[in-house]
């Protein structure tokens, strides 16, 4: 998600990009960015999280348990969790070299640069371990979820209380101390134990494993996730919810897809949650299976336009076509389907059961469930109907900065890792030509790197190895130079000339040119020259699909 909303606030995010790319970054931002000494020894296998709302007061109190494996000597550890949240106590159980688990035993820590560092431990390589931190406070509070997130306090239609988070670019240590990185998923998924009062239902990610009454006119709410997850997926939602569901016979069986929407949502969601299951059957074409059969799909009523929580997909479209009811594409096509059912389950393929390990390169999780919404259009509606959904959202192209952002620092890449790199996949299923091989590309990538971390080199390189064409090129000049190239023709008689120009060194794109027939043609930096007769070149065209500049010389 995070698709700028409106043009003002895009200038803002530009402005401050801008000025933090003229600003060094800090110490805090590589603690928060890179997998330092405070991290690299350990791996996280689960996180056990209870949260505690308070709605009247806008607090919370919690408790987590890291379970970990020790990787390598162990230094300090590095706990991030955000200012406003105050550790209370830390203890550990720790398992000696014949896997013996010690009785829980308190330990030191300390704050520095915004983050928490717990003493050394002597633990023993390749053993697992647990840490359990107890905390509690006033969470930053969303000012415009989810682009501008944090702990989201807010009532339903009915005056009921309506609360959960969104914390994709703040972070998921705004509300539980974690290993706030994408690289480390918890191998083993994560519980989420979510206390409400009586009258409120909690739901989190996966499946619900436990309803248990407090006896204090409080009930916990337990759900367990079994894949691995993304920190900022984790997602606590309370309100007045009801549910319904269906079965969705798949690739890999029976698919539970569960709706959570507030009580008076139901007949409106029935009607619109049908596109749940018309998303499910075109991604699983062109993805391959639905990544997270063990945990469910779910879509739940939220206080903000969309997410994409892992296995429990926040929707908030107001139950409008569209994205809040616009076509951005503005060919008329994005009005046919819900945005966000569709764009943010397509992030449960890539974002979610392909991550990137560093946001630098979100363009991963955000180009393809972009060009998810191009091929549910192309699924439904046809060739024609995807080709112009995909080149509308060009007008939304700013190249202002690189869509790869800077490394190990937390900072991600232009906001055109949206549109342009949507066009980039684009215009390379172009130059492939072949869509059962791109198909068998974007199925293969999903089961090659299923529920792991990735670099932009690992995708960069498959994509390359599969089609047996070298897209390094193309990918230096869509994702870390702003140009766009631009094709320089002669039309002379019979003959056509051309060159690229305004490009990376070396690029030498294959483009189609249409006159009577489609033409293949290699453009490089050089003039190279065909012969186009007998046909000649009347109605001479260069396919509209590759996103790319034209100029025409004389
Ligand atoms: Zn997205």
């Amino acid at each position: 998600m995070k698709l700028v909303q409106h043009f003002l606030i895009f200038c803002f995010l530009f402005l401050i990009s801008y000025s933090a790319a003229a600003q060094p970054f800090t110490q805090a931002d590589t603690l928060r960015g890179s997998n330092g000494p405070g991290r690299d020894w350990w791996d996280v296998l689960h996180y056990d999280i209870t949260i505690k709302p308070n709605y009247l007061n806008k607090t919370i109190t919690g408790t987590t348990t890291i379970e970990f494996k020790v990787i390598k000597k162990a230094g300090k550890m590095q706990i991030d969790l955000q200012d406003s949240l105050i550790i209370d106590s830390i203890n550990i159980r720790i398992s000696d070299e014949h896997y013996k688990i010690s009785k829980v035993k308190n330990v030191n820590f300390q704050k520095t640069e915004g983050v928490y560092f717990i003493d050394t431990i002597n633990y023993v390589l390749s053993t697992t371990n647990w840490i359990t931190i107890y905390y509690h406070g006033k969470p930053h509070e969303a000012v415009n979820p989810p682009w501008d997130g944090g702990m989201v306090w807010t009532k339903d239609k009915n005056n009921n209380p309506w609360i959960s988070t969104a914390c994709q670019d703040l972070g998921a240590s705004a509300w539980y101390p974690c290993k706030d990185i994408q690289s480390d998923e918890p191998d083993h998924g994560a519980a989420l134990r979510i206390i409400v009062p009586d009258s409120l239902v909690g739901i989190g990610n996966g499946r619900l494993t436990e309803k248990r009454s407090l006896g204090d006119s409080t009930t916990q709410y337990s759900w367990h996730v079994k894949s691995p997850i993304n920190n900022y997926d984790i997602v606590p939602y309370i309100g007045k919810y009801v549910h319904f569901g269906e079965i969705y016979k798949g690739e890999k069986g029976d698919l539970d897809m569960d709706y959570w929407v507030l009580d008076y949502n139901l007949d409106k969601a029935k009607k619109q949650f049908k596109d749940a299951a018309r998303m499910m059957k075109a991604f699983e074409y062109w993805f391959g299976p639905y990544p997270f059969y063990e945990d469910g799909y779910k879509l739940v009523d939220a206080p903000y336009l969309g997410m994409e929580n892992q296995s429990a997909i926040a929707y908030g479209n107001q139950y409008k076509m569209g994205y809040d009811g616009h076509d951005r594409s503005e060919s008329g096509w994005g009005l046919k389907w819900d945005f966000i059912i569709v764009h943010e389950s397509g992030h449960e393929w890539f974002g979610n059961n392909i991550t990137s390990k560093d946001i630098a390169d979100m363009w991963i999780h955000e180009a393809f469930a972009t060009y998810s919404e191009v091929l549910f259009t192309e699924y439904y509606y046809g060739k024609k109907a995807a080709d112009d959904y995909c080149i509308g959202l060009r007008k939304i192209i700013r190249n202002d900065t690189p869509v790869i952002g800077p490394y190990g620092v937390n900072k991600e890449g232009s906001n055109d890792m949206y549109e342009k790199s949507a066009n980039m996949i684009h215009t390379i299923r172009q130059v492939i030509n072949n869509d059962s091989v791109f198909r068998k590309i974007l199925r293969g990538l999903n089961h090659t790197f299923y529920h792991q971390t990735v670099t932009t080199k690992q995708i960069e390189d498959y994509i390359s190895t599969e089609s047996h064409i070298n897209f390094s090129k193309v990918f230096d000049q869509y994702l870390r130079t702003t140009q766009i190239p631009v094709l320089e023709y002669k039309i002379k008689d019979y003959t056509l000339s051309y060159r690229w120009t305004n490009c990376v060194k070396g690029f030498n794109m294959p483009i189609t040119v249409n006159c009577k027939g489609t033409w293949p043609i290699k453009p490089t930096e050089q003039w190279k020259t065909i012969s186009m007769y007998p046909e000649g070149t009347v109605n001479f065209s260069i396919d509209r699909n590759f996103y790319i500049k034209t100029k025409k010389v004389e």
